[in-house]
Parts: structure tokens; sequence; C-alpha cells
């Protein structure tokens, strides 16, 4: 049996992949110590049908915490991981000029450097074993920009950087290292999104939804959590054995235009 490690799986997109392991492996899911979500996450994942399920609480914003983490979910689970998969991420949407310093760094840490930090610390093992899969939850934002959005920007095409450089790095070795680069996906990272378009523009969710789609994503649609989580499994199959590197899209047509 596989050791999955899902990093920010107290919610949305992360939560959905955790899922996706329940039945057939063992399942290491995270999120903040705060996070009042993680109780009903964690029995969501475990009805059904693992009790293999453990939660651990770290911040992974530091070097320290990402090291913690990988310990606990090793100690957890009697073995090193198998899978990573680095999908914890923040938003905050601000114009360059007034952007916050401890905003950008917070974002850079989370949603880059955690990556590096995790990969660092799981890479050794999976070398050993001979079988290793590192899928990083990027963004469109991995591959275009968008205004008001300089740190999540930089940081998720860092990650499809950093991601190529690990793929080479392991090519040999049975590892593969992958980004998936969704467009809008229905999560509460983007509920406050939508929810800072009412405030802003005096528009109703509803109308508040449409224009963020219209504007982005061609297909009109968002991206079902369930079908990320589809394509991380698909990474972690023999049949997949060759993509590495690769920066994969799902985002409704969004880098199409
Ligand atoms: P979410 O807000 O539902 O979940 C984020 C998770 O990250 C939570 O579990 C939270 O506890 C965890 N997290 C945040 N900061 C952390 C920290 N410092 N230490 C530990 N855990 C931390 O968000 P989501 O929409 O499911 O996003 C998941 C990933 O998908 C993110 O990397 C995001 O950038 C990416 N993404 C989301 C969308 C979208 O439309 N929702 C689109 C493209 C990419």
């Amino acid at each position: 049996m596989r050791t999955v490690l899902v990093t920010g799986s107290s919610s949305g997109i992360g939560l959905s992949i955790a899922k996706s392991f329940a039945s057939d492996a063992f399942v290491i899911m995270h999120g903040l110590k705060n996070d009042d979500c993680s109780l009903e996450a964690v029995s969501s994942v475990r009805a059904l049908g693992s009790d293999d399920v453990h939660y651990i609480a770290e911040d992974i914003s530091t070097i320290e915490g990402c090291q913690r983490l990988v310990k606990a979910a090793e100690q957890s689970s009697g073995r090193t991981i198998d899978v990573l998969v680095n999908n914890a991420g923040i938003q905050h949407t601000a114009a360059i000029e007034n952007f916050p310093p401890d905003q950008w760094q917070n974002i850079l840490n989370t949603n880059l450097s955690a990556a590096f930090w995790l990969s660092q610390a799981v890479i050794g093992g999976m070398k050993t074993r001979g079988f290793g899969r590192i899928i990083n939850i990027a963004s469109v934002h991995g591959l275009v920009a968008s205004v008001h959005k300089a740190a999540y920007v930089a940081a998720k095409h860092g990650l499809v950087g950093l991601s190529k450089v690990i793929a080479l790095e392991t090519a040999q070795q049975n590892i593969t290292s992958n980004t998936i680069c969704p467009g809008w996906v229905r999560t509460p990272m983007v509920e406050k999104q939508i929810q800072e378009r009412v405030n802003a523009e005096g528009v109703s969710s509803q109308v508040a939804q449409s224009e963020l789609l219209s504007e982005k994503q061609p297909s009109g649609q968002f991206v079902d959590p369930s079908s990320i989580a589809a394509l991380v499994k698909f990474l972690c199959t023999d049949d997949a054995a060759q993509i590495t590197g690769s920066a994969l899209t799902i985002d409704g047509g969004w880098t199409a235009v």
C-alpha cells in the first residue's frame, strides 16, 4: 500500500484528492491547526472505507514546519512517503503598489518554498525505494498572469519551474514530478474572491460568479475538484510513468486563448 501525503487537504481540492486515495493508500491528510473543517474532512475520507487515514496539523510556511510534517507523516505510516501532493496554497489580491510585503512573503513560502522543502525531505526515501510521485497543484497562474495577483502568479510560475528541475534530477529513478494547472475551481479560496467582487462592485453573488467565469474560463463552468483528483490518481499509475516535468492544464480553455 502506498503512503500518500496531501498538503492542505482539510478542504477544497486537497480534500477531494485525499478522498480519491481513501480505498487504496495510507492517506496522510494535512492542514492548519485552526482549520475548523479538519475533523469533518477526516471523517469524510474515513467514511469511504479506510482506517488508514491520519491528519497532521502543521504550518508549512517554514522549513521547520515542513520537516516536522514529513517526520510525523513517516512516523504515523511507518514508512517513507511514496506520493507527495503539494496542494496547500493561499491567495491575496492587491495592486502591486499596495501589495503587503508580509503577504508576498507568506504566499511565496506557502505556495512555493514549502513544495521545495517537502520535496527535499521526501526524495531520498523515494530514491531508496525506486518509486515516487511528486504532484504539485499549481494553477493556470503558473503559466499566465492576472492583475492583482503578483505573489500568487510569481509563486505558481516558480512551482512549475521547480517541478521541472525535480523531474530532470529524478528522471532515471522511477520518480515523476508534474504540475497540475487548474482554472477556476469552486472552493473556499474562490468563494473569498467571489465575495471580494460582491463587496467591490455591489453585485449579487450569482453575478460575481458569472463575471469571474466569463472573464477567463471559456467553458463557463467551474472545474470539479474530483476531476483534479482523478488526474492526480492517473499520474500515480504505471501508464503515467513517462509523464514527468509536465504542466497539465485543466482549465475549461483558459490558457487556450
Ligand atoms: P482551500 O482554501 O480550500 O484549501 C487550502 C488548503 O491549504 C487548506 O487545507 C489550508 O489549511 C491549507 N493551507 C493554507 N496555508 C497553509 C499553511 N501555511 N500551512 C499548512 N496548510 C496551509 O483552497 P483550494 O482552492 O482547494 O486550493 C488548493 C490548491 O489549488 C492551492 O494551491 C491553490 O492555489 C490551487 N488552485 C486553486 C484553484 C481554485 O480555483 N480554487 C485554481 C487553481 C489552483
